[in-house]
């Protein structure tokens, strides 16, 4: 019987050593530490393909291909989590996709998208923020009690210009293309995120060279990694209490 409880609290002693480490979260006296979420958006999906290369190549189909090895390099960072809007080749409304960062309390929006162009020279890389300038004489004019599903992104928008700069000066350094630059834009996803939100263009898909360079996962995966990089960056800027509005987004 001694034997048995002495037993006993060897096993209790080393189920409490096991929890204490592999929990990270929890430690005793300690408060739960919050998980930074990055809500990662891979653009259309289901029936809406999105821009269409040749091939039967689908913008859909690559901003999936991102958008995984996006969240896996983001995982891999140990930093932050990361949660996608659709996980499957689906329908899924606008509405639907930011009502879920929203409802999921994301701390940033990434969507991504591809272009078209009728343009003989590539396109290169946009990053499109929503800014106050850009809404529409039309839009219901913001009061600061009550905020308008519509207007979610108003407190977030210089952060979101923030993000898109850090992220394509990391893209720039890392990829061969060009920036066409950081652009404000009323679009109608970034408008609803409530949380800093970028929406990233990367080239055209009927571009033969750029969608070559686009299926190729080297390259991907070069993407992938400056974006991360670009959210560390920020992450690590607004943990500090540092974020400065940059000089001139182009
Ligand atoms: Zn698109």
């Amino acid at each position: 019987m001694k034997n048995d409880l002495w037993y006993l609290n060897l096993v209790l002693i080393g189920l409490t050593a096991a929890c204490l480490c592999f929990w990270p979260n929890a430690s005793l006296g300690q408060d739960v530490v919050k998980v930074y979420k990055v809500i990662v958006d891979p653009g259309h999906g289901g029936q809406d393909t999105g821009s269409k290369g040749s091939g039967g190549l689908l913008e859909k189909d690559v901003t999936m291909a991102l958008a995984k090895k996006l969240v896996q390099a983001l995982e891999e960072t140990g930093k932050v989590r990361s949660e996608l809007t659709r996980t499957d080749d689906q329908d899924v409304s606008l509405d639907e996709r930011a009502g879920l960062a929203n409802h999921n309390h994301g701390d940033l929006f990434i969507s991504l998208h591809l272009g078209t162009t009728f343009a003989p020279d590539p396109t290169g890389f946009s990053i499109y923020y929503w800014s106050p300038t850009t809404a529409s004489p039309t839009a219901t004019p913001s009061s600061n009690t009550v905020r308008s599903w519509d207007q979610e992104q108003e407190p977030y928008w210089e952060k979101s210009r923030m993000l898109a700069s850090l992220m394509r000066e990391e893209l720039l350094w890392s990829i061969p293309w060009a920036s066409g630059g950081v652009l404000p834009a009323d679009i109608y996803l970034l408008r609803r995120a409530r949380m800093p939100a970028v929406m990233l263009e990367l080239g055209s898909l009927n571009h033969l060279e750029e969608a070559a360079q686009l299926q190729k996962p080297e390259f991907q995966e070069a993407v992938v990694k400056a974006v991360t990089q670009g959210i560390i960056k920020y992450r690590s800027l607004e943990d500090k209490g540092i974020l400065i509005t940059p000089k001139s987004p182009e």
